[in-house]
């Protein structure tokens, strides 16, 4: 299992971000990001302690630990402008918190997200039809997550990547260390999402691709 969006307790996750990459490690993880919530009061305090930790733990450990961030309920107009510091900072992996129907997002965050160089838009929840198009345009991979809420909407964002061909990753969202799951989960998250088994493979693979794009 390759997760791409984690919380350590940087943000609002459970558990320091050694204890969480050891968690995954014995839940058959071979990488890990942690990408917590940030904003710009904060991204400048975690980002860096997130690079430090990883490369002392990528050290040691053979699963690789990928410092990251996810964008959370910014304005719209300041996330392109935000994801460059991020980058700036050290984040290889850059999340932005997508218009969940589950929470009061911003409007515009998905469109604003996918037009700004991210890696990966969280949970979009009702996403346009135009905008999963522009994804696809921009190489922005939409997410399919196992979180409990945001997952009510992956049915409706995994029939559009399909049928518009953008790519897609499975994430947890892990804020505790019961949240993070085995492969098999995952594929049944992806199958009742409407993800035909033919093509569960290609969802793990993108993960993989993504890492190696940032380095990994
Ligand atoms: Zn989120
Ligand atoms: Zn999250």
């Amino acid at each position: 299992m390759i997760d791409l969006h984690t919380h350590s307790l940087f943000s609002d996750g459970e558990l320091i971000p050694s204890e969480l990459v050891r968690r995954a490690i014995f839940t058959g993880y071979t990488a890990i990001a942690i990408t917590d919530h940030g904003d710009l009061s904060n991204i400048e305090f975690i980002i860096p302690k997130l690079v430090k930790v990883s490369e002392e733990l990528n050290r040691f450990w053979k699963i690789k630990t990928i410092p990251g961030i996810e964008l959370t309920h910014v304005p719209p107009e300041s996330i392109k402008d935000l994801t460059r510091k991020s980058r700036e900072l050290g984040a290889k992996i850059v999340v932005v918190h997508g218009e969940t129907i589950v929470e009061p997002v911003p409007e515009g965050t998905n469109f604003a997200a996918i037009n700004s160089g991210i890696d990966i838009l969280a949970h979009p929840g009702l996403i346009s039809e135009e905008e999963v198009v522009l994804a696809k345009e921009k190489s922005v991979f939409l997410e399919i997550t196992t979180r409990r809420g945001h997952s009510l909407s992956n049915g409706r964002v995994a029939k559009l990547a399909l049928e518009k061909g953008a790519q897609l990753v499975l994430n947890t969202d892990a804020h505790s260390p019961f949240d993070l799951v085995e492969r098999e989960y995952a594929e049944k998250v992806l199958l009742s999402a409407g993800i035909p088994e033919n093509l569960l493979a290609k969802v793990f693979e993108n993960s993989q691709k993504l890492i190696k794009k940032v380095g990994y």
